[in-house]
């Protein structure tokens, strides 16, 4: 290790306090401690990791509202807004005791979102990296909507032709970018600017994405943000994210999926954060019994609105599950899609699901709730053709047909051989642009000392 030049920095990351951001920016903490770097994890109080799951990292609490974050649950923006606006004193508060007790700070990396950090790692000195934990092509389609939005795009003219184009962002339906925003347009674009802008002024730019995925948008990437970008996804390919997952994973899946046929299994599940109401929940339900294809379904609690867990549920489904399928809370899910029973997986579209599914090669059917959902679901059916995105939202026959084509018709082996040759090109992570990114931080430190 004597010649390793990082083994002594220190890096400081601070992830947003849900699932799909805090798995990512442990397991980037995780590569880059297998790179050298000591590990500093600053992170809210809400949500909080396990420190004894990463026990060569440091962990500081950082205290913020609790129940006003739980308040603003199913508006995201006004969520970031707020983590924002409470985060950013403690924050600076906490780098200034560890830029006191640390000499080898070397960057803080902190999750797209929290634009906020910038001000506060530029008074203390020190440079920030950015983590974007969502694909390339949504947080470029998040960053042209200004864009858009002076050429008209939200006008009432656009109303009545939501299954239009949009010309400018091939391969996005009008609709599909329309429903990004929650509640006032304007906050909407002022949060997007925001975060835009807080990710432009960082130094460099982090994607848990894969070149042969998202090539096709790279150079426009690079036009719209010049500053140092760097793909070194997919990451849980190198660390699993079940040492950042704070909800028990139910093993009894795997035995169960033990004694099922090979790529019979359709595996459902909506990630943390999605939530429905019963009608569209029954609806489900129906469809995957009268499909008769055997399912695992994960129903987190508070996934169905208004229940604690199962109560929505028909009784005579319950029969039905007996026979055929299985109901757990929470799944370990990167092993449950690389298991040979499962061939299908019926998702929110979050990325990280998303990129899960691609690197088992499991065909998806693509449900979308919020934010980039809608943005990947589109690339997985139309740019990537990867899966079906359902079009009608929870609409019986559709649900049924997107089913039977993915699970028992040629066009769910085609989309399974396609999804297998993409496989076969990712390599882990790009060890060479991990290789730049350590060079980078490095840097950084070297020019300030
Ligand atoms: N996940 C899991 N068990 C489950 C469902 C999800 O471990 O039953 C993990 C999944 O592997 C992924 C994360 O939770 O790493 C969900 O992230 P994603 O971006 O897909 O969705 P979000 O939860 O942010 O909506």
């Amino acid at each position: 290790m004597a010649d390793n030049p990082s083994k002594a920095l220190r890096v400081i990351l601070f992830p947003l306090p849900f699932q799909g951001h805090i798995n990512p920016m442990i397991q980037l903490a995780n590569i880059l401690h297998s790179n050298g770097f000591e590990i500093s994890i600053l992170h809210h109080q809400y949500n909080s990791p396990d420190p004894s799951k990463n026990p060569h990292f440091s962990f500081h609490v950082i205290p913020g509202g609790l129940s006003e974050l739980q308040s603003f649950q199913g508006d995201t923006l006004a969520l970031f807004r707020f983590l924002n606006f409470d985060c950013i004193g403690p924050i600076r508060d906490c780098l200034g005791k560890l830029l006191s007790t640390h000499d080898h700070i070397a960057c803080m990396i902190t999750d797209a979102n929290m634009y906020n950090s910038q001000a506060a790692v530029e008074d203390l000195g020190i440079p920030r990296i950015v983590l974007r934990t969502t694909s390339l092509c949504s947080f470029l389609a998040f960053a042209t909507l200004p864009v858009l939005r002076e050429k008209g795009f939200y006008s009432d003219d656009l109303d009545s032709r939501m299954e239009d184009p949009v010309l400018e962002l091939p391969p996005f339906r009008v609709k599909d970018l329309r429903a990004i925003y929650i509640k006032s347009l304007d906050d909407t674009m002022k949060s997007i600017s925001t975060i835009v802008q807080g990710t432009k002024t960082a130094s460099a730019l982090i994607f848990n994405t894969f070149q042969d995925l998202e090539e096709p948008d790279l150079a426009n990437l690079r036009e719209h943000f010049p500053l140092p970008t760097f793909l070194i996804g997919p990451f849980h390919k190198f660390f699993s994210a079940e040492s950042s997952s704070y909800l028990t994973q139910d093993r009894s899946s795997i035995s169960w999926l033990d004694t099922q046929e090979l790529n019979s299994v359709l595996y459902v599940s909506f990630g943390s954060g999605a939530t429905m109401d019963q009608k569209n929940a029954r609806e489900m339900a129906w469809c995957l019994a009268d499909t008769k294809q055997p399912f695992l379904w994960v129903v987190r609690p508070g996934l169905v609105q208004g229940s604690e867990w199962l109560e929505w549920l028909p009784n005579e489904f319950v029969e039905v599950i007996s026979q055929r399928g299985y109901i757990i809370k929470w799944a370990p899910q990167q092993e449950v899609l690389s298991h040979p029973s499962v061939g299908g997986f019926w998702t929110h579209s979050g990325w990280n699901s998303v990129l899960e599914s691609i690197c088992e090669g499991v065909p998806m059917i693509c449900s979308s709730f919020s934010g980039d959902q809608h943005v990947n679901s589109r690339y997985v059916s139309d740019a990537w053709r990867l899966g079906i995105k359902l079009e009608k939202g929870f609409e019986r026959e559709e649900m049924e047909s997107a089913i039977r084509k993915i699970m028992v018709d040629g066009e769910g082996q085609e989309i399974r051989e396609r999804a297998l040759r993409l496989k076969e090109k990712i390599q882990g992570f790009s060890s060479q642009s991990l290789n730049a990114l350590s060079d980078l931080i490095v840097s950084f430190k070297s020019s300030r000392v």
